[in-house]
């Protein structure tokens, strides 16, 4: 359904870029009407300021539509009135995995006897690490049935949508055991759910390059028309030959790289130099993202600054994972956590997106697939609850990650893309900071989804 009005709206939105930010801050807190059409914020206007020719038509929704009970009739029109709820930019996920998606919910669900039925608990008294994981995954992508595989990342899609997510950059497990065909069934579904959600597709080797065949294999993917060039140094014998072979394909397809890079606590084996150094080489400042990059937590605090410097002035993104990072990482000193320091990153002037990576799977059991509780956990995790900190952290799932995947700007804007979040909250405070629950998605003007309540189960009550 296509939506021309929202009305009676709190609108939030990262700090803008065309120097009005006195302006945008003034309007905080205050009800608007968002006017839409073309896919796009034709105007934003105090509410009950209708302009002539804008009035509501008879056929508008009455109050309460964004909660209707399931089933429950309404009448035509394409009016969405919110009642004073937030109005947020809708999210973009900057890093996903669709093929091991709820990995673990295949395991519990096996009858016993099937080659993965059993659930893997980490032997470590440390707590879960990365080679497990890596290794569990691996096992259970070669055993757990295909249709699993492809229904959850059917529903990994859905459920990223009910959370008020429109665009993801999704990586796409090249081996020589998956071949191709994880690219095939990709390339469908980004097409299948394109109205509601555009997905760009990553090549990535998640086992490395060395084993035979995976680089043609790579090729031959990048030949197949996937958006960007993925990597995974750590997994390899030799890192920086992963990396010039990533950044070589790269050039050859004139596709942007996105790395899973220094997922681990040993700043001395960090490759954020090394990056940095093709980066520049290659002439690909702005189109260079490192993903989890949990060495940076551990370094020493001028170290830290340094990288974050580099990363800056190199044109290099980062995505941090919180649900993953925290789970698998800081196994060093006690009180190490392994979360990039993404306050610093965003005060040293660093593109930093906060993504999902994983939904319920060993990578992260409890990922969910909800990008403002995400940044809900990278926020408490350092602490940002001061000045301009929440609105970083609403930038971080919402503007930047969609700077880094190249899309158009979007938000409750006149000029920006129509794609929204409403949220089910008053106070603009709470947003991400209280994390509150997603109403209604709109991708350029059309509803995609909306919360409906059930009827109440039958019978008498208490
Ligand atoms: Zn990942």
């Amino acid at each position: 359904m296509l939506i021309d009005r929202i009305t009676d709206a709190r609108l939030v939105g990262p700090t803008p870029t065309d120097g009005r930010a006195a302006e945008r801050r003034h309007d905080i807190g205050r009800r608007h009407d968002v006017v839409l059409g073309g896919g796009t914020v034709l105007a934003v206007r105090p509410t009950g300021a209708a302009q002539p020719g804008e009035a509501v038509g008879p056929g508008g929704v009455e109050p309460g539509d964004a909660v209707r009970p399931a089933g429950a009739r309404r009448p035509a029109g394409t009016t969405l009135p919110v009642q004073g709820r937030v109005v947020a930019p809708a999210f973009v996920d900057a890093h996903v995995h669709l093929d091991k998606a709820y990995l673990s919910a295949a395991v519990a669900a096996a009858p016993a006897g099937t080659p993965y039925a059993v659930a893997g608990r980490s032997p470590e008294p440390s707590g879960p690490r990365l080679d497990a994981a890596i290794a569990e995954v691996g096992r259970l992508r070669e055993t757990v049935p295909i249709e699993r595989i492809h229904a959850g990342a059917a529903l990994a899609i859905d459920t990223l949508v009910r959370h008020g997510t429109v665009a993801a950059r999704v990586h796409v497990e090249i081996d020589p055991v998956a071949g191709l065909d994880l690219v095939t069934f990709h390339q469908a579904l980004t097409a299948s759910v394109a109205d509601r959600c555009e997905v760009q597709l990553v090549a990535f080797p998640q086992r490395g390059l060395e084993r035979p065949g995976t680089r043609e294999l790579m090729a031959a993917a990048m030949a197949e028309g996937l958006d960007v060039v993925g990597g995974c140094p750590y997994v390899d014998q030799d890192p920086i030959a992963h990396l010039d072979a990533v950044f070589a394909l790269a050039e050859r397809h004139g596709r942007p790289v996105d790395l899973h890079l220094d997922f681990h606590d040993e700043p001395g084996r960090s490759l954020i130099e090394a990056v940095a150094e093709r980066t520049r080489a290659h002439g690909m400042a702005g189109r260079v993202t490192i993903g989890h990059v949990t060495t940076l937590a551990a370094m020493a605090p001028t170290a830290q600054a340094s990288a974050l410097d580099l990363l800056a002035d190199a044109g290099i993104a980062l995505v941090v994972l919180p649900a993953t990072d925290l789970y698998l990482g800081g196994h060093g000193e006690p009180g190490t956590r392994s979360l990039a320091p993404v306050d610093r990153a965003i005060q040293a002037g660093v593109r930093v997106a906060i993504a999902n990576n994983n939904l319920a799977n060993p990578f992260a059991p409890f990922g969910n697939g909800n990008l403002l509780q995400a940044a809900w956990l990278a926020g408490i995790t350092r602490r940002m609850a001061d000045d301009d900190q929440p609105g970083g952290l609403l930038a971080a799932v919402t503007t930047t990650p969609a700077a880094i995947l190249g899309l158009p700007e979007h938000g409750p804007q006149p000029g920006r893309a129509a794609h929204l979040a409403v949220l089910d909250t008053a106070d603009p405070a709470s947003v991400p900071l209280g994390a509150p629950a997603v109403l209604a998605t709109l991708r350029a003007g059309r509803l995609v989804h909306r919360v409906t309540v059930p009827e109440p189960v039958g019978g008498a009550g208490p």
